[in-house]
């Protein structure tokens, strides 16, 4: 295979960066890796899930634009421009550097770029406060395929649209973002609390999900970790047996100890959250703390690119919006004590987000959703190919097996938790295809081919302009409207 790797440093741009470049500074028109037959892929910060940004089956050049990474806060306007390659890490670490109550409601992870994560929606533990960090853009320089270097005027209500949500690598190299700062209180609380299955996790899990999206504050976001530990409570190890579910409950409250006990204690008092097990700290140091560091890590550990070990895993993902009953819960539970080492890594959404219409940006996971699931089956790298099989078909059959309780008509997903088993698409003449990659295809088509533009509309094959992707919600919720009046 054919392999060569372009990196992009940062003298390679202006130094007016935030000023659009001019097009000879760029060079990244493509057409004589085209003419050689060469696909290009883009990497930031290399986190995507199926390893699209660096993989390819066939001869391919790689943009790599990890040195592409300066970030420019200017907390008067409350706003930063932050290139691809920068990590959130370095992101939350400069915007701290100015000031203790600006922050940016993205992911938890320090070492994944803004070049993929905001492009695919990327949200953190802000998400009930402020929805995601694909809401917070301003503004883009991206290069597409022509070598033109592109803002939001130049590149069209269209494409500005389908970037911030939909995933920036069908549409050229994204260059920077500027982004809109949030504001943070000058006190965060975090606290965990861990429950097993014989301290009465099913009930826990079950009562949760109502209680997390539902019932507290916007400024609480409850997420849950669920994985599989030896009955005497150590990450489990060796084989099946003496195993069991060990519920975390992880909580991210933008105030004080104290106000986060009371909510607890009014909302959901058999978790017995305690002002003792609480940590009190900024909002960059809680963010550290949330991520599992010990209270006291050095903020520049936010700095260190390598900070997370590599990991082999398969990871898929889905929406819930409506609570999953105890005998669903039990059924995951089964499945995954068949499995060496699972995680469920669930995310409670609602408030803000929510709130927020499913068009504005190329994000559609708002109204009705509860929570998002990523369900991931680790393994070691050195297993061989049988044994990545065998962990494969049992996320499958996991993901299987969760299908009469997550979303439907369509089944959505997580673009950033990327997972190319549902990357196989097919247009038919209706919205039949059930995924959410499907719904946005469709509408990514209307970026090329506006509807407005009368000889480009007429280039699209009726197939395509027949499909309506806003069609099957507004049947969704007429379905719905019509189950509830039955019920009543
Ligand atoms: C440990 C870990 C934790 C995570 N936590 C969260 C989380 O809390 N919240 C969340 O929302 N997501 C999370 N993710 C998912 C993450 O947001 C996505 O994997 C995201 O796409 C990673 O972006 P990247 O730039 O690091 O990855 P890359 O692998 O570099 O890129 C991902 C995709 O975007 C394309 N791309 C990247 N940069 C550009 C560019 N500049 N121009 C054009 N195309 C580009 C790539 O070609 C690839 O298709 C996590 C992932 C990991 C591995």
């Amino acid at each position: 295979m054919l392999f060569e790797i372009f990196s992009v440093h940062h003298g390679c741009l202006s130094s007016a960066w935030h000023q659009p470049p001019p097009m000879s500074q760029t060079s990244l028109d493509d057409s004589s890796f085209k003419e050689h037959g060469f696909k290009v892929t883009v990497r930031s910060g290399g986190h995507d899930f199926e390893g699209l940004s660096y993989i390819s089956n066939v001869p391919f050049v790689l943009i790599d634009l990890a040195n592409l990474r300066k970030i420019n806060v200017d907390i008067e306007d409350n706003t930063a421009w932050v290139q691809a390659g920068a990590t959130l890490g370095e992101l939350y670490y400069r915007i701290a550097e100015k000031s203790p109550v600006h922050g940016f409601p993205a992911g938890a992870c320090p070492t994944v770029a803004v070049g993929g994560h905001i492009s695919g929606g990327g949200f953190g533990a802000m998400v009930r406060k402020y929805g995601v960090a694909a809401d917070y853009v301003l503004d883009a320089r991206l290069v597409n395929a022509n070598g033109e270097v592109l803002n939001r005027e130049t590149m069209g209500r269209d494409l500005f649209w389908a970037i911030r949500g939909g995933g920036v690598a069908s549409f050229g190299v994204l260059l920077a973002w500027k982004i809109k700062l949030v504001y943070v209180p000058p006190v965060v609380t975090i606290s965990l609390v861990t429950r097993t299955l014989e301290q009465g996790a099913t009930e826990l899990v079950h009562k949760w999900q109502s209680v997390a999206s539902r019932k507290v504050p916007r400024e609480l976001a409850i997420n849950l970790h669920i994985g599989v530990v030896d009955k005497n409570h150590s990450a489990a190890k060796g084989g099946l047996l003496g195993r069991t579910i060990q519920a975390t409950f992880q909580f991210f409250f933008l105030g004080p100890a104290e106000k986060l006990v009371q909510v607890m204690q009014n909302e959901f008092p058999e978790l017995g959250v305690k002002k003792q097990d609480c940590i009190e700290d900024s909002w960059v140091k809680s963010h550290i703390n949330f991520l599992g560091f010990p209270v006291g890590t050095p903020v520049d550990i936010l700095l260190n690119r390598t900070s997370f070990p590599k990991a082999t895993f398969k990871a898929k993902s889905d929406f819930v919006n409506k609570p999953i009953p105890k005998i669903g819960l039990e059924g995951i539970w089964n499945m995954l004590l068949k499995e060496e080492r699972p995680e469920l890594i669930i995310a409670t959404w609602g408030g803000k987000v929510k709130h927020i219409s499913e068009h504005k940006i190329a994000f559609p996971h708002r109204g009705r959703n509860m929570y998002l699931i990523g369900y991931v089956s680790n393994w070691d790298e050195k297993n061989e190919f049988t044994t990545s099989e065998r962990h494969i078909s049992w996320i499958r059959e996991l993901y299987d097996y969760m299908t009469p309780y997550v979303s439907k008509s369509p089944r959505t997903a997580f673009l950033n938790y990327r997972d190319l088993d549902l990357g196989k698409i097919t247009i038919n003449n209706t919205m039949a295809s059930p995924d959410f990659h499907s719904q946005l295809l469709t509408r990514l088509h209307v970026v090329f081919f506006s509807p407005d533009d009368k000889a480009t509309s007429k280039a699209l094959s009726p197939r395509v302009r027949s499909v309506n992707p806003y069609k099957s919600n507004e049947r969704d919720l007429l379905d719905e409207r019509h189950q509830t009046k039955k019920l009543l």
